[in-house]
């Protein structure tokens, strides 16, 4: 968190209640970007701000629109009660965060600004209720924001005062490029506008000319991603693209990265056949399959978007392939050392990925010379001992063992889609096909493959890897819904583990 040495936010004319609630959070000074946007914002400016998680950004918008609102029911006659303010974020998870956020800071003032959050897990039904009451903020993603804009349960054209638009560049990432257009043809001609951005690339500069007039940009000098003392950058050059797979089973078998793991790959085949290798191994992993939410789109458009980002507590975020651009790079790395926690990104490069490679670094440094990802220091001959496994483990992940895997999660989802149940239930014996067909196992588990003998282990890690627990076997009963708990990581994703339980993304 980087804090300025300026204007404390007792100075910025903001409301005593809401200098409480900052004083409540324990934040003795702001951060560079609320220092810089709160005075502007208060001045009635438009902004666009470079901004990434981690740096205050919700507060630097939440902060002078709540004063937005504190001012307008201070003033005048009685006002009428209507949506003051929007906030469009790209997940339901960012929904709850800035929702949680605007709430804390209005803590003191809550009986004056109410905050809805659309993109909750209520049912519509319940939404409705709460739009009724024409909340002062409404915080949304897109999607569940134009549903109620075109039902005409929420209506913003006489109301709106001020629009923020969180984390621009990702809500073009995930493809609500079209709602946000149709959204804006519902908003009035003249509003205040906030885009936050961690990075500014086309689509955000061509963001800017729809909805800000004569913005202020501020591209703060801070370093995009958290500095060397809470992330840890790291590049490690790999022969092969086979040896890109013995690296990964080696740092995962031996337990050289803990805890949570992304890993990151190019294609969505990719993930699969990262995922089946893994599984060869006994290292349980699940994949975000961006096309699966497409499917089950009808019953909830944000969920599987919210699987992509929803994590607590990454730890380690591996790009097994090279990013593609510069700015994949950031967002991938700012998935982990969130919030003051530890976190470290590790980068395999093949040698005709240098130059690119190069661009990345170019971007991290920038002025500086310093380099940003420092060499990872490991000795790829000590696990030589692991390529036999590897080698057979990659020979039997076969393009057909990946289809089989894609089909089988296709089954699962359409097993569990809300929507479907009630078609289902009129229809048992669909249901009933598609369970006969589930139990394919894309490409075999070898169980003795789980165990690494010590005779493989590089003579510094001796001793130092713990066999795997001995586990009781579950009844039956319960059996099948293990399996399932365990293959999938993201059911526990938001507990600190001591195992990884890697993600394979494709980006
Ligand atoms: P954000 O960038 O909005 O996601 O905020 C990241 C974290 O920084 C949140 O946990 C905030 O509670 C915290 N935070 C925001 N502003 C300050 C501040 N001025 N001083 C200390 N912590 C802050």
């Amino acid at each position: 968190m980087e804090e300025s040495d300026a204007l404390g936010f007792e100075h910025m004319g903001l409301d005593p209640r809401l200098l409480q609630a900052v004083t409540d959070l324990g934040w003795s000074r702001p951060t560079l970007i609320q220092e810089k946007a709160i005075p502007l914002a208060l001045e009635g400016k438009d902004l666009l701000a470079r901004a990434r998680t981690g740096s205050g950004k919700t507060a630097a918008y939440a902060l002078p629109m709540l004063q937005l609102l504190l001012d307008r029911k201070a003033t005048g006659p009685v006002a009428e009660q209507a949506v003051r303010g929007l906030v469009l974020v790209p997940t339901k998870e960012l929904a709850r965060q800035a929702q949680t956020m605007i709430q804390q800071l209005a803590k003191y003032c809550a009986r004056d600004v109410r905050v809805a959050n659309v993109s909750a897990a209520e049912d519509s039904a319940a939404q409705r209720a709460v739009l009724m009451e024409k909340p002062d903020v409404v915080v949304g993603t897109p999607s569940r924001i134009l549903g109620h804009l075109q039902q005409e349960t929420l209506r913003l054209r006489d109301s709106l005062e001020l629009l923020v638009v969180d984390e621009a560049d990702l809500l073009f990432s995930f493809g609500f490029e079209e709602e946000l257009k149709s959204l804006l043809c519902h908003l009035p001609r003249i509003y205040q506008a906030f885009l936050m951005s961690a990075t500014l690339n086309e689509d955000v500069q061509a963001l800017k000319e729809l909805v800000l007039h004569n913005p202020v940009t501020l591209k703060l000098q801070e370093s995009q991603l958290p500095g060397p003392e809470q992330l840890q950058q790291f590049q490690v050059v790999c022969e092969t693209e086979e040896d890109k797979f013995l690296l990964l089973y080696a740092l995962l078998k031996l337990s050289l990265v803990r805890g949570k793991a992304l890993l990151f790959v190019n294609t969505l085949e990719r993930s699969y056949r990262l995922r089946l290798f893994l599984e060869q191994f006994s290292i349980p992993s699940c994949v975000l399959n961006g096309e699966l939410p497409l499917r089950s789109r009808a019953s909830d458009p944000e969920a599987g978007v919210a699987r992509g980002i929803d994590f607590h507590h990454v730890s380690a975020v591996l790009n097994f392939d090279l990013p593609p651009t510069p700015e994949a790079y950031v967002h991938r790395a700012g998935r982990t050392a969130r919030a003051n926690n530890p976190g470290i990104v590790l980068t395999f490069v093949l040698p005709t990925e240098q130059s690119h490679l190069g661009k990345i670094e170019e971007l991290l440094s920038g002025e500086g010379e310093i380099p940003v990802l420092l060499p990872y220091q490991f000795r790829m001959e000590e696990i030589e001992g692991f390529r036999y496994r590897c080698r057979d483990a990659m020979h039997s992940v076969t393009k057909q063992a990946i289809r089989e895997a894609r089909l089988k999660e296709i089954k699962e989802e359409l097993l569990h889609s809300e929507k479907l149940k009630t078609y289902f239930e009129d229809n048992p014996r669909d249901l009933q096909l598609l369970r006969h067909d589930l139990p394919l196992h894309p490409a075999v588990v070898k169980p003795h493959l789980g165990h690494v003998p010590d005779y493989l282990v590089p003579p510094a890690l001796r001793g130092l890897i713990r066999p795997p627990k001995k586990r009781k076997k579950p009844s039956s009963s319960c059996r099948k819904a293990k399996k399932v708990k365990a293959q999938n990581p993201l059911r526990s994703f938001s507990h600190r583990g001591k195992k990884p339980k890697p993600t394979a993304l494709p980006s």
